[in-house]
């Protein structure tokens, strides 16, 4: 299975923030949104960065809240890690493991954002395969 098909089911909708963004204002979007990272992006879809709940944490407790004024652009991870759309799910899988993050931004030729895979959306597509598999498995060993 290939990023495509995933996109195609879940949507190709990435929510973003300007590296200008507050870290309370990003904090305030993942929670309505109850995702786990954001995409720091300019304004052509351009990725620049990655802030992901775990940098929030690590911020706060060395900084104390007082950090939750600062912009985004002071913690983000900038240095992303990113896929195309016909990496396979198993490529995606080995990034997130390889790398220890949950999150990979797909993005065109031209380095625009066109999609996100989260490890949820991984592991829900990879169950799916697996039971696929099973169900044929059985199919087949009913007949012979
Ligand atoms: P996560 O597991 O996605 O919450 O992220 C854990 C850490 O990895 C955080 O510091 C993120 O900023 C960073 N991170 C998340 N996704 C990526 C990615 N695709 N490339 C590089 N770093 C990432």
């Amino acid at each position: 299975m290939n990023v495509v098909t995933i996109l195609k089911q879940k949507g190709t909708q990435v929510t973003t923030v300007s590296a200008a963004t507050t870290l309370l204002e990003a904090s305030r979007k993942l929670a309505a949104k109850r995702i786990g990272a954001v995409i720091v992006s300019d304004g052509e879809g351009r990725v620049q960065g990655i802030l992901s709940e775990r940098d929030i944490v690590r911020a706060i407790a060395q900084g104390g809240a007082d950090i939750l004024t600062a912009p985004v652009s002071d913690i983000m991870t900038r240095d992303v890690v990113t896929c195309s759309q016909d990496a396979s799910l198993d490529d995606v899988m080995h990034t997130m493991t390889r790398g220890r993050f949950r999150h990979v931004p797909v993005v065109d030729a031209a380095g625009r954002l066109t999609g996100i895979i989260s490890i949820g959306d991984a592991v829900k597509h990879q169950i799916g395969e697996i039971k696929l598999e099973a169900e044929a498995m059985k199919e087949y060993i009913a007949r012979h």
